[in-house]
């Protein structure tokens, strides 16, 4: 089911649970918000694919969030360091034809990781 996250105290809500906040200036004469502050700046959230928590869609990268997308990386780092010397790593680059895993496995070794 579709969550909504509060922008103001960071509540997690269902659709249903939003409140109608009496706003003179609106057409209906409220508004709805935030089940918890009332805020009006509530917006959807989506799971992270692999901690399942809740994130704003520009918190997630291919659906995962910041911290998880580290984990990933440095699983991916404890790999090419360890399943490969610099030899090995030199003839998969001459087969992979113009993508060099070396230059790869340099870069997610300086990747900063929270
Ligand atoms: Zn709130
Ligand atoms: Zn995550």
């Amino acid at each position: 089911m579709q969550k909504f996250m509060c922008e103001d105290c960071g509540t997690l809500f269902d659709e249903w649970e939003l409140v109608r906040v009496p706003e003179e200036c609106h057409m209906d004469g409220y508004v709805l918000g935030c089940p918890n502050c009332k805020s009006d700046a509530y917006r959807k959230v989506y799971t992270c694919k692999r901690c399942v928590e809740y994130y704003f869609n520009e918190d997630l990268t291919q659906g995962y969030c910041k911290n998880c997308g580290d984990v990933i990386a440095m699983k991916l780092r404890i790999f090419l360091n360890t399943e490969f010397d610099s030899s090995e790593m030199e003839y998969i680059d001459s087969i992979l034809d113009g993508v060099y895993l070396s230059d790869f496995r340099e870069l997610v070794n300086n990747m900063k990781t929270a």
